[in-house]
């Protein structure tokens, strides 16, 4: 935030502020500091890298916040949640907050509907950052119309047998397990019939056919075109019921949509602050350009929109807080699309108000550009979040009391149609 946060408790701004100084001095320091941003960028991560990472985070409670204590989690809150990937996003880049993220909503999955099995074999050691999560959803005729998965489980014996393909997979490369959808019965496009399986890393049959890591940002992650061949599956790594899959999916969803926008805010609002240094300091015609109006108004145009965008996400975070995973649907999609588009929209005015100089390696505003351009498709594209609050809003806006006989028709009842029109509209002889 950039004004003061006044719907945060004392508690949670403290929260947000140790977050930050957290990340800062003793998880992105070493080998993970400004360095390894840089590597993760030319895709020259590794897979020690990540694995070091997420140790770190689960030893600061960073993973799957909102699992409850009971469960070895955090037992923290989704406000916490958002806060934390707030702070990633800002202190590290996209890709570590994506990676915190994937435990934040698969963690809370796998915790709603995992058996036992499920929970100690692969929740706990996930909380404990003992594993690289990857989640395996988009396939190539499945994307954001997620019902068309197209990978098939099949039950032989006491295993599952899976084929199909996935594309566009972030950790592919690392997963110690890949998280996915496979069509258990049913038809193409039946919410009815799709399972989640939890799959570890190393079952064979797995093979990753195309590197997509070079893509326009979000780099780093190792990401990939995956192939399942074949791919034995005890039948207890089946998530919940068999078929049930889509609400589970929907409400992972849910809190995925917040903490994407969110992490994507994260790092807008440090680009915002470079860009804030840097036109106070560099001068033109003898004047910072800070001083040119149509700079500044930019940059409050900015402060206030990011702003904006922080308050929609927490008060959707905190209906989840005190509704369940699967509250506040309109909210948090209000949420996702402008905290996504506004994210993008920051980085790319600060380029804009810093010239050519944002566009080189100096600052890290055009790997931010670039970083949080998918933001406004990945994990609900903005017309799809547009689409959802229209649903609830014109629920909430149009009511059945309107009088809507006069629509189209509006000229039937204004009081002088029964008269001549006034004489300004009188028709004329010519
Ligand atoms: C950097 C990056 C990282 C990713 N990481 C992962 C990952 O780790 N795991 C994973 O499973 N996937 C991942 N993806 C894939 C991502 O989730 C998909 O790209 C996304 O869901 C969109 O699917 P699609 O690309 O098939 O686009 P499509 O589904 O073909 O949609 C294309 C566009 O059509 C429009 N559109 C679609 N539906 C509607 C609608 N109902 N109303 C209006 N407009 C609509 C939107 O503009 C949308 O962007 C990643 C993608 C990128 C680029």
């Amino acid at each position: 935030m950039i004004g003061k946060d006044t719907t945060l408790s004392d508690g949670e701004q403290q929260y947000l502020s140790d977050a930050i100084d957290t990340l800062e001095n003793e998880i992105l320091v070493g080998r993970l500091g400004s360095d390894h941003f840089e590597d993760l960028d030319n895709n020259e991560e590794s897979r020690g890298d990540w694995a070091e990472y997420m140790r770190r985070m689960g030893e600061h409670d960073f993973l799957g916040i909102a699992i409850p204590e009971s469960e070895d989690g955090p037992g923290g809150t989704f406000v916490e949640t958002v806060l934390a990937e707030q702070s990633i996003g800002y202190a590290g880049t996209i890709v570590h907050a994506c990676q915190a993220s994937l435990t934040q909503h698969i963690g809370h999955t796998l915790y709603n509907h995992g058996n036992e099995h499920l929970r100690e074999a692969y929740l706990e050691p996930m909380l404990d950052g003992e594993l690289i999560v990857s989640q395996a959803y988009t396939e190539p005729s499945s994307g954001t119309d997620l019902a068309r998965v197209d990978t098939t489980a099949e039950k032989v014996g006491d295993e599952w047998i899976l084929d199909g393909q996935k594309r566009f997979i972030d950790f592919a490369k690392y997963g110690d397990l890949y998280f996915l959808p496979a069509r258990t019965s049913g038809e193409d496009g039946d919410r009815e019939g799709i399972s989640l399986f939890v799959i570890d890393g190393d079952a064979d049959g797995i093979q990753l056919v195309d590197d997509q890591s070079d893509w326009h940002g979000f780099r780093g992650t190792g990401a990939a075109w995956m192939t399942f061949d074949n791919v034995h599956v005890p039948e207890e790594n089946i998530v919940g019921e068999e078929g049930s899959a889509w609400p589970y999916m929907t409400n992972e969803l849910n809190l995925e949509h917040l903490t994407v926008a969110r992490y994507c805010l994260g790092a807008s609002q440090k680009a915002l602050e470079v860009a804030a240094d840097y036109t106070s300091n560099r001068e033109v015609n003898e004047r910072p350009i800070s001083e040119y109006q149509g700079v500044n108004h930019k940059v409050a145009e900015m402060a206030t929109k990011l702003d904006a965008a922080y308050l929609l996400n927490t008060r959707a975070a905190r209906m989840l807080d005190e509704d369940g995973i699967s509250a506040g649907r309109m909210e948090g999609a209000m949420a996702k699309w402008y905290g996504n588009d506004l994210a993008h929209e920051i980085a790319d005015t600060c380029i804009q108000i810093m010239g050519g100089i944002a566009t080189t390696d100096k600052y890290p505003i055009e790997r931010t550009q670039r970083d949080v351009r998918a933001g406004r498709f990945l994990g609900g594209a903005s017309e799809v979040m547009k689409s959802v609050v229209q649903h609830y809003a014109y629920k909430v806006l149009a009511s059945d009391d309107f009088n809507s006989d006069y629509v189209g028709n509006e000229l039937d009842e204004v009081p002088w149609s029964d008269e001549d029109p006034p004489s300004k509209l009188a028709p004329t002889d010519n």
